[in-house]
């Protein structure tokens, strides 16, 4: 007959047993990184005419830092990096010369920027300011063409900021971003803890000082690994409470005659529109499905 320590005893042992082969699985969930790219914070790219998806150049310069962001993420102990071409509708980047052990995202998105798969951080390369900022290279907020301001709460954002509180909705943090001074700055503001890269200052809004690809290439790299290794440390972006998003389009950009009339919109003026939320997220799918 048994004696009741020995079962205990058993009981314990298995119970480690399963601790030992289940406590990896639970305790380190992956780290996987979401790296959103651009063209206008790239390092060598200061003029509208290079921002065409087709410009080799631009590709090529774009590239070499989305696959140093990669290099150095993996280095500094991701499990995986996603990269998802977010310039000019996906036409910037091909799987061709993409980082070997990167995942090349293409495609519009949608509102939640797939943030719902549960990132372990988020990272900008190639980032650009938002609209209205100084001495911002090519400073704009998701539209140049169509949208003269974009207001968070009353207050200007441009895509640093609203996909940091979109990312920070899913409690994902914003680790790192590499552009311009001023894109790097406004990453600060509301983020201190994550790693910048300024890869040029601007002069004016096409004029620019430029490091070399090369050297740019290394400053990410090393920047994105430094990044990963402080990922705990940096939190989430969070904006809580109700909140409304601002839309103030540009002159010819009359709106049209049903705007305002969905749930949760309000016209401000001609080509001004406001959407309310109980919370980021509601603010924001509402935009993203109006106007
Ligand atoms: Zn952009």
């Amino acid at each position: 007959m048994k004696t009741p320590e020995l079962t205990l005893t058993r009981l314990v042992a298995f119970t480690l047993a399963l601790e030992v082969c289940f406590a990896p699985a639970f305790s380190q969930p992956r780290k996987t990184i979401f790296v959103i790219t651009d063209a206008e914070g790239v390092a060598g790219v200061c003029r509208q005419d290079q921002t065409d998806p087709k410009d080799s150049e631009m590709r090529q310069l774009l590239t070499g830092e989305a696959n140093a962001a990669v290099e150095g993420f993996l280095a500094g102990g991701a499990d995986e990096v996603i990269v998802w071409d977010g310039h000019g509708g996906s036409q910037s980047l091909s799987a061709l010369t993409i980082h070997p052990r990167a995942k090349l995202v293409i495609g519009d998105l949608g509102a939640t920027m797939t943030c719902e798969r549960g990132y372990a951080g988020i990272a900008f390369v190639g980032q650009h300011s938002m609209a209205g900022v100084r001495k911002g290279i090519m400073a704009h907020s998701y539209s140049s063409l169509g949208i003269q301001n974009m207001l968070m709460n009353g207050r200007p954002v441009g895509e640093i900021g609203t996909r940091a509180a979109l990312a920070g909705w899913y409690r994902i943090p914003v680790i790192f971003l590499s552009g311009d001074t001023r894109a790097t700055e406004e990453l600060k503001a509301i983020v201190p803890e994550a790693e910048v890269v300024a890869v040029k200052e601007g002069v004016a809004r096409y004029a620019c000082i430029s490091m070399s690809a090369e050297e740019a290439r290394t400053a990410i790299r090393d920047g994105a690994a430094r990044a990963m290794k402080k990922l705990a440390q940096i939190a989430p972006y969070r904006v809580d409470g109700p909140v409304t998003i601002e839309i103030e389009h540009t002159t010819r950009n009359s709106l049209p005659i049903d705007a305002g009339l969905a749930p949760g919109t309000e016209l401000v003026n001609d080509r001004t529109i406001r959407y309310r939320g109980k919370d980021f997220l509601e603010a924001w799918v509402r935009y993203s499905g109006g106007y």
